[in-house]
């Protein structure tokens, strides 16, 4: 298990980290390498040594690393709140848009990727499950209504389910939280064979989740280094 932040470490240990706790599950999991903040040069260094998925929080930030490292042919997840002035250019620029939390973004979506002529757009929906009021997601009562919009879309491809819990200070409560959200994500699979991403854990808990069942975690600071005194306090992990 991670212990509190000890500086970055290499694209080869974390993978080892994560292939050790998917090994324990006999599940393949995927890196998601969250890049935000970190220049492209940095994004470059790590897709040098073999990484392929980027994870970015902000569409305007993401546009100039996507543009810049395009000859790459890496791929893209948005995790960030995505706003609807916003949805049709993060339609164009990403391959999978994992933070979409509610109806309206859909139609928005959906047109974007139509008018940049690409194949559907991979979509995960966000949930809140840890009601939080003032975090972004739905609620998990809402998600067969938004999955079965996604699915009305003809340029969406509903892959499955997105979730930051909130910040715990005991492990087994993070724990409660990632076996929730399984259990939604297997609903939702049962009744839709094209589900087959739970995107859950980041740097300080993602052995938690894989064991929970994650089949994509999202990590940035263990990989990049941490980000700003700021970020490191607001984030989670603080125990
Ligand atoms: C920043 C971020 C991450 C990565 O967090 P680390 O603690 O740096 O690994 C993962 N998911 C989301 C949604 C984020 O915003």
């Amino acid at each position: 298990m991670s212990t509190q932040a000890t500086g970055p470490e290499p694209l080869v240990a974390i993978l080892a980290r994560i292939d050790a706790a998917a090994a324990r599950v006999g599940r393949r999991v995927e890196l998601l390498a969250v890049s935000k903040t970190h220049s492209a040069s940095a994004v470059a260094a790590v897709a040098a040594a073999g990484q392929r998925r980027f994870g970015e929080n902000y569409v305007q930030e993401a546009q100039g690393k996507i543009e810049a490292l395009r000859p790459l042919g890496l791929r893209w997840h948005l995790i960030g709140h995505l706003q609807s002035n916003k949805a049709a250019l993060a339609a164009s620029l990403f391959d999978c848009v994992e933070s979409v939390d509610r109806p309206k973004l859909l139609p928005l979506l959906d047109a974007g990727r139509a008018a940049a002529g690409l194949p559907p757009l991979d979509i995960l929906l966000q949930v809140n499950i840890d009601d939080e009021t003032t975090k972004s997601g739905c609620a998990p009562a809402e998600l067969p209504a938004l999955a079965e919009a996604v699915r009305s879309c003809p340029h969406l491809r509903l892959r499955g389910l997105m979730s930051i819990p909130a910040p715990a200070h005991d492990l087994a409560a993070r724990g409660r939280s990632f076996a929730a959200l399984r259990i939604l994500f297997d609903e939702l699979a049962s009744k839709d064979s094209g589900v087959d991403t739970l995107s859950m854990g980041m740097s300080e808990d993602f052995e938690l989740a894989i064991a929970e069942g994650a089949t994509e975690v999202r990590v940035g600071s263990a990989l990049f280094g941490a980000r700003t005194a700021a970020d490191r306090e607001s984030g989670i992990g603080n125990r």
